[in-house]
């Protein structure tokens, strides 16, 4: 995969357009609750501003309607937090697409949410090229929204001057190759969370590739009905037993195999206050609920953990938001972290599970992205990216 990288280019008084992604979580006054994305896009930023460039940054924000922008759509309280994290003033540009605004070498400006653009999802080409004449050098650093081709992340690279890749997409491409090219083995896959509907097209993918693919979640109970397990009340998906069975068959054909939960822990409601019971896989009754795998499927998958060369992880293997239903993904989480293997995690609960274990540090690489890491593991291209290769060699 060649890019042009942002850090390889002379930026120096230039006009620097960085497409980055900064949809940042709110509460329902427009505080940002989760800041991660908004600290992830910064070494781009600073590397253009301690560079001399005039600096322009975007990035979505929540699900606007074109032509608009409501209150909730604003980029208004990004802007102060980046303001705070770059210790200088951050100006909110709107109406910025016919240009009139002016930067100064070494200033950041933030234009407003671009997908308040009128034919910013649909990649529309007129826009594109709007936007592409505010800048000398476009730099793309939302790896989150690599998956979809719109103005702001495929239109425009293809008509700004030049186009590159930002640093965070930079180590997202690293690192997300570094798992998926040739890998060290045993490569383990870790595919929890609560559908197998979501990421069915990635269990199907993994399962040609890896040398064992853990299932946790919903995801399990949907593999354990595959295999004439009972699960009472649990998440599943019936309709899917079939996609699930395929997946088994392809893994079992490769002399590779989904071990499967042994025993698990269950309760009769998904709350904070509902008793958890840890019992065999064979005694689940008809109104549990399947919340957790239990402790000897924990110590099992540990296990794999323990001797894998390279950990792909998305999704967590049961209710960890809830203590009692958090064993498992906690223990997995520990064997992680304690693991020499390279791994990767990805996923916005993902995320949330790898900060409440405090393991971060321990992960290898942490994406960013949601849909974008799933699809760039399912060996798709990815057009944010493709738009950039395309650009390589002008
Ligand atoms: P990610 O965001 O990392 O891709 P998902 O969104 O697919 O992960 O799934 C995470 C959710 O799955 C969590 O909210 C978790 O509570 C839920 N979950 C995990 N195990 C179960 C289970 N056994 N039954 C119901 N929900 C589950
Ligand atoms: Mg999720």
């Amino acid at each position: 995969m060649q890019v042009k990288k942002l850090v390889d280019l002379n930026v120096a008084g230039k006009r620097v357009f960085i497409r980055a992604d900064l949809n940042v979580p709110q509460d329902e006054a427009g505080n940002i609750v989760e800041d991660t994305r908004i600290r992830a896009s910064l070494p781009s930023i600073k590397y253009c501003l301690d560079n001399g460039a005039a600096v322009m940054v975007t990035s979505h924000l929540g699900r606007p309607t074109e032509g608009e922008v409501r209150a909730e759509d604003t980029l208004a309280p990004i802007a102060v937090r980046l303001g705070e994290l770059l210790s200088k003033p951050v100006r909110l540009i709107r109406d910025w697409v016919d240009g009139g605004f002016e930067v100064k070498p070494g200033e950041v400006v933030l234009l407003e949410n671009c997908r308040c653009n009128k034919g910013e999802k649909k990649d529309n080409e007129e826009l594109a090229k709007k936007m592409a004449a505010l800048c000398d050098i476009y730099v793309n650093d939302a790896f989150g929204t690599a998956h979809r081709a719109e103005a702001t992340t495929h239109g425009i690279a293809r008509f700004a001057p030049v186009a590159c890749a930002g640093m965070l997409m930079g180590a997202e491409i690293d690192a997300l190759s570094k798992a998926t090219e040739n890998p060290a083995r045993p490569l383990v896959a870790i595919v929890g969370g609560a559908k197998v509907s979501s990421k069915l097209t990635i269990l199907k993918t993994l399962a040609q590739k890896v040398d064992q693919l853990i299932v946790g979640g919903g995801i399990a109970n949907t593999f354990l009905l595959a295999s004439g397990h009972r699960i009472g009340d649990s998440l599943a998906e019936p309709e899917l037993v079939k996609e699930a069975q395929a997946v088994m068959d392809i893994m079992k054909a490769r002399g590779a195999e989904v071990p499967l939960p042994v025993d698990v822990v269950v309760a009769d409601e998904v709350s904070a206050l509902a008793r958890a019971n840890r019992i065999p896989v064979e005694e689940v009754g008809p109104h549990d609920r399947i919340l957790d795998v239990g402790p000897k499927t924990s110590a099992k998958l540990a296990d794999i953990i323990a001797h894998a060369g390279t950990i792909v992880w998305n999704g967590p293997v049961g209710v960890f938001e809830h203590n009692q239903f958090a064993g498992g993904t906690k223990m997995m989480a520990s064997a992680i972290a304690h693991s020499d293997a390279f791994c990767i995690a990805g996923g916005g609960d993902t995320l949330a599970a790898i900060a409440k274990f405090h393991i971060a540090q321990d992960v290898g690489y942490i994406s960013t992205g949601g849909g974008a890491f799933l699809e760039f593991l399912e060996g798709k291209t990815l057009p944010a990216i493709a738009a950039l290769e395309a650009r390589f060699n002008d």
